[in-house]
């Protein structure tokens, strides 16, 4: 009997809609007890992937945001459900450095004992948590409430801090709210203008592109971006206009935007009186950014400036104009003030709290929006609340019915987090959720170095990524496909992931995991297993707070009712947020005046044969995130099988690299060894790398793990290389 499940792609924030079909019905995804073969390298196991053909059919269905679209990681996304290569079993690292498989009993008695131990020698805070953007939310909220009350520990945040944080907090800061789109994205259909800093979504979520189509075919598109992406060719080739600014000065771009806007009169002032605050501050800080000067210091022409603004206040006046941020202009040490000048801009111009125009940040991981709402930040109690908030504590203490002095305060962000493993009053256990951290954080090696210093690791994951390749202990948990739950996509909508096939005999779900640790570790409240269970709490947990779910029930979702939040009982949700007023006290958006702040200066280039260069880091069309999972999927990486670092010929000339040829990219922090691919859609002083790959390969190799002082994001965009040929033969 064939077997049929609606659900979501399980890689990016657009989330499209999909429907599994199972032929065979219900079957188990490998064979109980079977031992996975870790792969020594990412051609092997995506070799071993054409062994089996997928269980399931996916096919893409109709949803507003994808309208049946699918891109390639998508249609392949079954693929990695009976990879062989899949961890089916606990396995625990032998004094070989082998992992070998365990029963379930004896690996939660050795992380029972693990924490333990670990506290009565160092202290609650020596385990540290840390998460990930595509757990659902039934995880994000049970991986928060577990941390803080089963482990006591404040350690707990995740990889969110190295997506959106910058854009989240620019969005409490202007609006008081921060959600990603706060308009359904079907709102871009009908736009005159769009301007989008930092985002390439013709690559990184193509059918997103289908809600640009009417922009551009009024050449009304605009794409900021040091590199000639697919976005900004398929903008161009539409009218519509290109900046290229050199990396790192977005911020200055923006001000030299919001200059012209204010000196040409372009401003919506009625807009600016009734609906927002701090106009004459921002004034000020724009005045010495003057078009001339601006493409002085960002090298975009001084006329496309002015065009662009005009163009902006045109669309505004006419079908409407949005602004999107991405993480192009949002992962920099000043992130949170850059994503502050976009916001700043679109406020000039009038745009966000109508049903035409907006601002909107571009959400990356499947649950970026609902990851970071729920609870596993470190600043962070459900339903986005401060957890330095009396009252938010009072209220989570109800809900959880602990004492409010049991909950820990705020731990440390991702990066400090990082840098604390196996330090004296750091963490020494830790558990990974969700995350490749040793290929995905800054200073990769640095990070790496501080995983093999740790007590205890443990892993949760379904394949033997770089950091489960590190960990003590390898948790198996299920796939996207195999679980309920529910996500909430870039528009702040909350969608149902439903099961289509059982998972294998020999994994677990986190949920299942935490509420067996919680029983060993005697902890205090409740930790279900159940998702359905759990969200029912969650919507308890949010009551009151921003991203408000309380209203939201799993019968109405399966319904294919619309749940935006926030969605309090006895509401309808909130599809459009900040129609009537911002979320302030006073109703009104607040603009914070900005400017750019200098960088550290980097390390001294030692070596002569090489160039200094600007790198700057980011997607390829076939890959999500680290690639743990699309690099075992044989099609994508026959397509994109390895990093190429992009270089303009006439800088490639200028040091004697050629096409295909081997590069040494490097900087005080490591070296990476890969191909060239000449293009002239780079600007000349940059190198792309996309962050894909591992090991030799592996970009975060090269970047800075220091952080923005508002947010903790790292600098990803924004890294001084060492670039030269590397001899052959
Ligand atoms: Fe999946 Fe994102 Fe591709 Fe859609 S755009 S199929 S959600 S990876």
């Amino acid at each position: 009997m064939t077997k049929s499940a609606d659900t979501h792609c399980p890689y990016c924030a657009l989330q499209c809609a999909m429907t599994l079909t199972s032929p065979a019905g219900l079957t188990p995804a490998s064979e109980p007890g079977s031992v996975p073969v870790p792969a020594e390298s990412a051609a092997l196991a995506a070799a071993d992937a054409t062994l089996k053909a997928p269980l399931l059919e996916v096919s893409g269905r109709d949803f507003p945001t994808n309208r049946g679209g699918l891109c390639r990681k998508g249609w392949t996304s079954a693929t990695l459900l009976n990879h062989p290569g899949r961890v089916t079993e606990p396995l625990l690292k032998g004094a070989d450095g082998v992992h070998r498989p365990i029963g379930w009993d004896q690996a939660l008695a050795l992380v029972t004992t693990a924490v333990k131990d670990t506290q009565a020698r160092y202290g609650k805070d020596a385990v540290g948590v840390f998460g990930g953007g595509g757990l659902t939310n039934e995880k994000a909220y049970m991986l928060g409430k577990f941390a803080r009350l089963a482990l006591g520990t404040s350690r707990i945040d995740y990889n969110g801090r190295f997506c959106m944080s910058s854009a989240a907090a620019a969005g409490m800061r202007a609006f008081g709210l921060d959600r990603g789109l706060p308009f359904p994205l079907t709102d871009l259909d009908s736009a005159s203008t769009i301007m989008m800093l930092g985002s390439n979504v013709a690559e990184t979520m193509p059918p997103f592109v289908q809600h640009l189509q009417g922009a551009r075919d009024a050449g009304g598109l605009i794409v900021v971006d040091p590199r000639r992406s697919a976005t900004a060719k398929f903008t161009a080739d539409g009218g519509g206009l290109h900046l290229q600014p050199m990396p790192g000065t977005d911020l200055t771009l923006l001000l030299g935007l919001s200059h012209v806007i204010i000196h040409e009169g372009l401003a919506d002032e009625d807009f600016i009186a009734a609906r927002t605050t701090g106009y004459e501050a921002v004034v000020r800080s724009v005045n010495s950014f003057w078009p001339e000067r601006v493409q002085s210091l960002t090298g975009v022409p001084a006329e496309l400036i002015r065009e662009t603004a005009r163009r902006l206040a045109d669309g505004a006046s006419k079908g409407g104009s949005y602004i999107l941020t991405g993480r192009g202009v949002e992962q920099h040490v000043d992130g949170t003030d850059t994503a502050t000048a976009a916001i700043n801009l679109s406020l000039l111009l009038g745009l966000p709290g109508s049903r035409r125009s907006g601002y909107g940040t571009l959400t990356g991981q499947g649950n970026g929006q609902g990851g970071r709402e729920h609870g596993q930040k470190a600043d962070q109690l459900p339903g986005y609340r401060k957890i330095t908030d009396p009252a938010a504590r009072a209220h989570m203490a109800g809900v959880w019915g602990v004492p409010e002095e049991t909950i820990p305060g705020p731990g440390l962000p991702a990066v400090q987090l990082l840098k604390s493993l196996g330090q004296p009053d750091g963490v020494r256990c830790l558990f990974v959720h969700a995350s490749n951290i040793a290929v995905a954080s800054p200073d990769a090696n640095a990070v790496i170095a501080g995983l093999r210093s740790l007590d205890f690791l443990v892993v949760c994951d379904f394949f033997m990524s770089e950091t489960a390749a590190e960990a003590d202990l390898i948790l198996p948990v299920l796939q996207w496909a195999e679980e309920e739950g529910t996500l909430t996509n870039l528009e702040g909508r909350v969608l149902r992931r439903r099961r289509a096939l059982q998972p294998p005999a020999g994994a677990r779900s986190e949920l299942w995991i935490m509420a067996r640790l919680a029983q060993a570790l005697e902890a205090p409240s409740t930790y279900s297993e159940d998702p359905e269970t759990v969200f029912e709490e969650l919507r308890l947990a949010s009551a009151g707070g921003h991203a408000d779910y309380s209203g939201i029930d799993y019968a109405m979702l399966d319904r294919g009712e619309a749940a935006y939040w926030p969605y309090p009982v006895g509401s309808t949700g909130t599809p459009r947020l900040f129609l009537d007023a911002f979320a302030h006290a006073g109703g009104k958006a607040v603009m914070t005046p900005v400017t750019p702040r200098r960088r550290r200066t980097p390390a001294a280039n030692p070596d002569p044969a090489a160039k200094t260069m600007t790198l700057i880091t980011g997607r390829l069309l076939e890959h999500y995130q680290s690639g743990a999972q699309t690099r075992r999927v044989s099609e994508l990486l026959a397509s994109q099988p390895e990093a190429k670092m992009q270089i303009h010929p006439a800088a490639a000339a200028a040091i004697g690299i050629t096409e295909g040829a081997f590069v040494s990219v490097a900087n005080e922090r490591g070296e990476v060894v890969c191909r060239a691919e000449l293009s002239t859609a780079i600007r000349p002083e940059t190198v792309f790398l996309p962050f894909h790959f591992p090991e030799l390969e592996s970009a975060n190799r090269l970047t800075e793990a220091a952080t923005d002082p508002i947010s903790g994001m790292p600098e990803f965009k924004f890294n001084k290389v060492w670039v030269r040929a590397v001899a052959t033969g």
